[in-house]
């Protein structure tokens, strides 16, 4: 079969290798990083800097169509690929690895972030709670994952107590929520459109913790206005492939938090809890096949990140059979790192 090239090489790309791998096709993984997870159950790995540019060339000579796991990537040197041969494209990516561009993105497609102020001195931010007001939360505009690099800010006070990290900042009015929920879309190459159900999210420490189907009474309220501004980003940017959404449901509608131009975790409950899971749909996207039916293979469905030590309890999990274990083959179970994951489905 042709080869899948996936730049990065962490568990995202392993699942997608794994689905496409299903389907035929063959994967080269591209990733920084001599330890991946994605390039173990891949056919090939190229470990070279995003910036190498006769590397990349290489990888991309050998790949049918090219895609990405990772957002954090630097774009120039994705400008040598051929925009057809690229999904997700170049300015998804731009779009979404910069907080204040993706915010400043949706407003001018109608949707609505939570209040926000760019950050880059002290002064910037003593304005930006004056003007939005505490509590709030500052972000680096890039580079945040699992809630890293953000700062919780309770009373303007609290900006006398963080040392801000030189890099561009983001700061956000806190949103009351009364849930967070993700919109999960697939787009094919001849714009159909097809989404999951919307899982309702739970984050502990900034990290997702819990996604669970069907979502709350209160969220699903919120889905209809929220898949509409996903369709409107999905359309704006000629999206192919899976595209992520993450939201919090308010009385006054679905509040934008952040989006990822990728598959995502709180659709890992896909594989199991979807007719076609997140994973195949993007390898069936990208390579310009029809999707498949993203209806429910359960009433309700439950997908449990493992975190750290977590994951070394995977017999004890694998007792109830109701059970569906992922490990993501990581060595290393350091506190906070993603190890893998459980999917209950339920009847009733
Ligand atoms: P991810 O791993 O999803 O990319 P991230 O590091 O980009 O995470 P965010 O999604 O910005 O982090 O924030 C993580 C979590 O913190 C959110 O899911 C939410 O629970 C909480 N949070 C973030 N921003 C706000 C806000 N403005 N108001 C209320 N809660 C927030
Ligand atoms: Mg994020
Ligand atoms: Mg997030």
């Amino acid at each position: 079969g042709a080869t899948i090239g996936i730049l990065g090489g962490g568990q995202l790309g392993r699942m997608m290798a794994m689905a496409a791998a299903q389907l035929g096709y063959r994967c080269h993984i591209y990733a920084p990083e001599a330890d991946s997870v994605a390039a173990e159950v891949s056919a090939e790995f190229t470990c070279a800097d995003w910036h190498d540019a006769d590397a990349l060339a290489r990888f991309v000579q050998a790949c049918a169509v090219v895609t990405l796991e990772f957002e954090n990537i630097p774009v120039a040197p994705l400008l040598a690929i051929p925009a057809d041969k690229l999904a997700p494209g170049v300015r998804a990516l731009e779009v979404a690895q910069d907080r204040l561009k993706e915010k400043t993105f949706i407003e001018a497609l109608g949707g609505r972030p939570a209040l926000f102020a760019a950050v880059d001195s002290r002064e910037d931010l003593d304005d930006a709670i004056t003007r939005i007001g505490a509590p709030g939360i500052l972000k680096t505009a890039r580079d945040g994952y699992d809630g890293k690099g953000q700062w919780r800010v309770t009373s303007a006070h609290d900006a006398d107590g963080i040392a801000l990290p030189g890099q561009p900042l983001v700061y956000e009015g806190f949103v009351h929520f009364e849930g967070e929920f993700s919109v999960i879309l697939a787009r094919g190459r001849n714009g159909e459109v097809r989404f999951w159900d919307s899982a309702q999210n739970v984050h502990e420490n900034g990290i997702l913790a819990l996604s669970s189907v069907p979502a709350s009474a209160r969220i699903l309220e919120d889905v209809a206005a929220a898949r509409k501004l996903a369709t409107d980003v999905a359309d704006a940017l000629d999206y192919v492939g899976v595209l992520t959404l993450e939201f919090f449901a308010t009385p006054e509608g679905p509040v934008f938090n952040e989006m990822a131009p990728r598959v995502h975790n709180s659709g890992h409950w896909t594989i199991e809890g979807a007719l076609t899971s997140q994973f195949e749909n993007h390898i069936r996207a990208i390579c310009g096949l029809p999707l498949g039916d993203t209806a429910l293979t359960a009433p309700r469905v439950e997908m449990r990140n493992l975190i750290g030590e977590e994951a070394l309890h995977g017999a004890a999990i694998l007792a109830d059979p109701a059970n569906h274990l992922h490990l993501y083959g990581k060595a290393e179970a350091r506190a906070g790192r993603k190890m893998g994951h459980v999917t209950r489905l339920m009847r009733d």
